[in-house]
């Protein structure tokens, strides 16, 4: 008998609020989800590893896995291109597996009209001010790339209703725990 399938897990969360670092450390204490790997055509930032943060490929390659039809589903967000593989998370449901995809909120609102057993989760930054300053400490973008980022979030924090859970990262040790529990809860349901 083929395996149940697994679930589709969709994390979103404006630009800022701190959603990598608290994944980082759910998804390291979580072994049986897995992150799907997007492909961007954005430049890498320092820490990020090619083939696991993201797959990094030129706009002429992304633009043929889109008349392919690689992608479940693909947006343009701050002037690049990101997209979910469709052959990725098919590839791990299929064997009875979870996947987790870290998305921007188009992009989530997406997955979850096309898979409606998908279950989505938003985390919410404290506030813009804090929002504001994370992106400037972390200085990975321009003034012109962080005005667009901030924009955007001010913009999604208004869609957070349309999510099946919310988390606050107000502190990160309590963010990571709610969001690791509440994992936990959606994967053991049954269907
Ligand atoms: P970043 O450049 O900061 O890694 O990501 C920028 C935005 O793109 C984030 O909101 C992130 O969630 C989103 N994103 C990353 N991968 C995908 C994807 O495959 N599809 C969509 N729609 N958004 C993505």
């Amino acid at each position: 008998m083929a395996p149940a399938k697994g679930k589709i897990l969709i994390i979103s969360a404006p630009s800022g609020s701190g959603k990598t670092t608290i994944l980082k450390r759910v998804l390291a204490e979580t072994p049986e989800v897995t992150y799907s790997v997007s492909a961007t055509t954005r430049k890498p930032r320092s820490n990020d590893v090619h083939g696991k943060d993201y797959f990094f490929v030129s706009e002429e390659e992304f633009l043929k896995g889109i008349k392919e039809g690689a992608f479940v589903e693909w947006e343009k967000v701050y002037d690049y291109y990101y997209g979910t593989y469709k052959n990725f998370i098919f590839d791990i449901i299929n064997q009875g597996r979870h996947i987790l995809l870290e998305i921007d909120v188009k992009g989530a609102l997406n997955i979850k009209s096309q898979f409606p057993e998908s279950v989505s989760v938003f985390i919410i930054p404290p506030d813009i001010e804090t929002l504001r300053q994370r992106l400037q400490n972390r200085k990975t973008e321009s003034e012109a790339d962080l005005k667009k980022r901030l924009d955007l979030a001010v913009h999604e924090l208004q869609e957070k209703d349309k999510f099946d859970y919310r988390v606050v990262n107000a502190e990160l040790d309590t963010a990571v725990k709610e969001l690791h529990d509440l994992i936990l809860k959606i994967i053991k349901k049954e269907n």
